[in-house]
């Protein structure tokens, strides 16, 4: 077969066709436990469904501009002002489907050929695999002690004649690590600096614990022109609303970079979904009690994680300060976090996320969005399977699993 130099570059999505495999167990009848999932269980916001029905009952559902309906990009400027405390203007936002194509169309706006676009490490696994869609190089930056935050200066020494952009994800996916104020602050004056594209994935923003506020990277600007600004930030709907299939996300930016992303948004895909795009006018504008309930759960699941987690011999973990991911270093047992990954599902029936993925090796991705019971006992059966003074039995379910392998 005869494919692109490109096609054939681009890797599939770890984290989806891990969905797709646990589905596909579940439906067989296996007693699978997924920890390795990227969405809240919780359901939308009412609002986001009432706004969403009323348009589906009008049956008058047509195009819409290619970057989102006035009253979507007029809730987002009302979020941005509660949020941020940046009033922007219609010509600043564009909605698109997803962060991800938010995130897609700017890479496409930015990048001319072998580009590059830098980015801490640990990084979400999409932003390899986008830099690249983009015709651009991705280069990621890992810290010198190990941890989840590199420093300024190890970022600065990443930026070359070439760099087009540097990309920060706080709270981070994988890691949960909340960068701190100082570092945002110091990459946002490099990229000022250095004339550098800063975009911010502020996906999980609000999901942030310990009565932590969420960093607003606006602070730290030195031009207050957001016209003259290489700042942008991205955010959705998908994490905070639990919203991940209504498939709204973001961007705010400098009004010639947002004419750039809407004109090559409307030639691959005109705008989101029209439904879709009212059920984030209802969210937005909507009752928010939801965000803070989810925040809760969130954090009281993230406790139950970390504290069996740091009772676990061989296992070391650094808590997370925000989303519903925890990224801790089983080395001690596997170095190879593909490996163990796949050891996991096929031994009992957990699925997990190789760190490898993420740009760090020995590590499994945790999520813990799921319910309580899943996560007690997703960890006690990685438990049993790793540690060898385990008793040699565990019942999943009414299956009994007798230990047959070590
Ligand atoms: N950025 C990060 C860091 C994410 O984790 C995700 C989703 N997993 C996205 C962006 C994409 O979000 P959306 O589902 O809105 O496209």
């Amino acid at each position: 077969m005869s494919l692109s130099q490109l096609a054939r570059s681009i890797c599939e999505s770890p984290t989806l066709k891990l969905n797709e495999t646990a589905a596909l167990l579940k439906e067989k009848g296996e007693p699978v436990i997924h920890l390795g999932g990227g969405e809240p269980k919780s359901k939308a916001p009412i609002d986001a469904i009432v706004s969403c029905t009323s348009v589906l009952n009008t049956g008058d559902v047509k195009y819409t501009p290619a970057d989102g309906i006035p009253a979507l990009k007029k809730a987002i400027i009302r979020y941005t002002e509660e949020h941020y405390g940046r009033t922007v203007s219609p010509d600043n936002v564009i909605a698109s489907s997803g962060a991800k194509q938010a995130i897609m169309v700017l890479f496409h706006a930015i990048l001319d050929p072998k580009q590059e676009v830098v980015f801490p490490v640990p990084f979400w696994v999409s932003y390899p695999e986008m830099v690249k869609l983009a015709g651009g190089v991705p280069v990621p930056v890992a810290a010198r002690d190990g941890s989840f935050e590199p420093t300024v200066d190890e970022i600065a020494e990443a930026v070359g004649p070439y760099t087009k952009a540097i990309v920060l994800n706080s709270p981070n996916n994988p890691s949960g690590a909340v960068y701190s104020e100082e570092f945002v602050a110091g990459v946002v004056e490099l990229c000022e600096k250095r004339s550098l594209y800063l975009v911010m994935d502020d996906t999980y923003n609000r999901l942030i614990f310990d009565g932590r506020t969420p960093t607003n990277c606006y602070r730290y600007a030195g031009i207050h022109n957001l016209d003259r600004s290489k700042l942008v930030v991205v955010n959705c709907v998908s994490k905070m609303y639990a919203m991940t299939g209504f498939r709204i996300g973001w961007a705010v930016g400098n009004r010639e970079l947002v004419r750039a992303m809407a004109n090559i948004q409307s030639q691959e895909t005109s705008g989101p979904a029209t439904p879709s795009q009212w059920a984030a006018v209802g969210a937005l504008n909507g009752v928010q009690s939801s965000i803070e309930s989810l925040r809760l759960t969130l954090e009281n699941n993230r406790n139950v994680m970390i504290k069996r987690l740091q009772a676990f011999d061989g296992v070391k973990v650094t808590k997370p300060g925000g989303t519903f991911y925890c990224f801790p270093d089983f080395s001690a047992f596997e170095k190879d976090s593909a490996k163990l990954s796949r050891y996991l599902l096929e031994k009992v029936r957990v699925v997990t996320v190789p760190g490898r993925e993420f740009g760090m090796e020995g590590r499994l991705r945790l999520s813990f969005c799921g319910t309580m019971k899943e996560i007690t006992e997703g960890l006690q059966r990685i438990q049993w399977a790793l540690d060898p003074n385990a008793p040699n039995e565990l019942f999943l379910g009414d299956r009994k699993l007798v230990r047959d392998w070590r």
